[in-house]
């Protein structure tokens, strides 16, 4: 057994339940409120979790870059049962696009020396995509995208990955990133005594300059995404309703085929 140290990156976002406001002038969404760990980190919290167990040893550590020195969503997942937390939150990261999100990331991480790093495969406001791998690609390490299954066994973590058509069996030398998809774990709720011990465990709360980041690289400064205009999503129509009069399955095939599904 050896024991194993994960690192989860935990997007904090605003409540998507809540009315949503962008900044003036930038399009990006307003982050000044109250906001909560993204609901797809909380399956790379449960998976760290149970492969940390299941090692024997070791501990979980989050990583959150977030503005305001906010660690709502950080608690949520101290709470599952994280040991400790790295965020990095600095007026300087405003405007960072996804490779600027990765450079902080892949700096906090590096200083956590994992074995394991995991996150989600999209997050559910950016939803590029793109961060996890380039933070990879920036630590010189392996990932593997879309796991529905993750093992480890010994230095090695074995993953299940999501296909269109079913799942491809792909194993990596750790240290490794592996990206997990919704399913992979049933995330745990926090009980009240995992709820009280978060609010002692340690956030280390980090700026740029500590992560000896040139701050030029990061932020609006360093960013090469600029989001140039923000539309309304089309209001959806109403559906046709077919009334079966006995030729109710003959259209539905013929409206199928005009949309080429069959
Ligand atoms: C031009 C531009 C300006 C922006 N300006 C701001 C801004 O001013 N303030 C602001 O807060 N955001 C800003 N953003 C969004 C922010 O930079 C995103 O967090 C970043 O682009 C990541 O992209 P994503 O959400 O698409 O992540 P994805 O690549 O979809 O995320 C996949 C996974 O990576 C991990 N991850 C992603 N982001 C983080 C994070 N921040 N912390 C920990 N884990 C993470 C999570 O596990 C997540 O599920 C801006 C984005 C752009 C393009």
């Amino acid at each position: 057994m050896f024991p194993m140290n994960v690192v989860v990156c935990v997007k904090q976002i605003p409540d998507p339940a809540a009315p949503q406001s962008l900044e003036p002038g930038t399009h990006t969404l307003a982050r000044s409120g109250k906001l909560i760990m993204d609901d797809s980190d909380a399956y790379g919290v449960e998976m760290a979790l149970q492969l940390a167990d299941a090692a024997g040893g070791g501990e979980v550590t989050l990583v959150s870059m977030a503005p305001g020195g906010e660690t709502s969503g950080l608690r949520t997942a101290l709470a599952m049962g994280a040991a400790k937390a790295i965020l990095i939150s600095d007026d300087a990261l405003k405007g960072s696009d996804a490779l600027g999100t990765a450079k902080v990331l892949a700096a906090a991480i590096k200083r956590a020396e994992p074995d394991l790093i995991i996150a989600a495969t999209e997050s559910s406001d950016g939803y590029t995509g793109t961060t996890p791998v380039q933070v990879a690609e920036l630590l010189g390490l392996p990932s593997v995208t879309f796991a529905k299954s993750v093992t480890v066994d010994g230095q090695t973590v074995k993953v299940e990955r999501q296909t269109e058509s079913g799942f491809d069996e792909v194993t990596s030398p750790l240290p490794a990133l592996v990206t997990v998809t919704a399913g992979v774990v049933e995330p745990r709720y926090p009980s009240f005594k995992g709820i009280m011990a978060a609010k002692s465990k340690p956030v280390d709360t980090l700026t740029v300059a500590d992560l000896g980041l040139d701050a030029s690289t990061v932020g609006a400064a360093g960013a090469g995404q600029e989001i140039t205009d923000v539309a309304e999503a089309e209001s959806r129509s109403s559906g046709e309703i077919v009334v079966d009069e006995g030729d109710g399955a003959a259209r539905i095939v013929a409206f199928l085929e005009t949309l080429k599904v069959i």
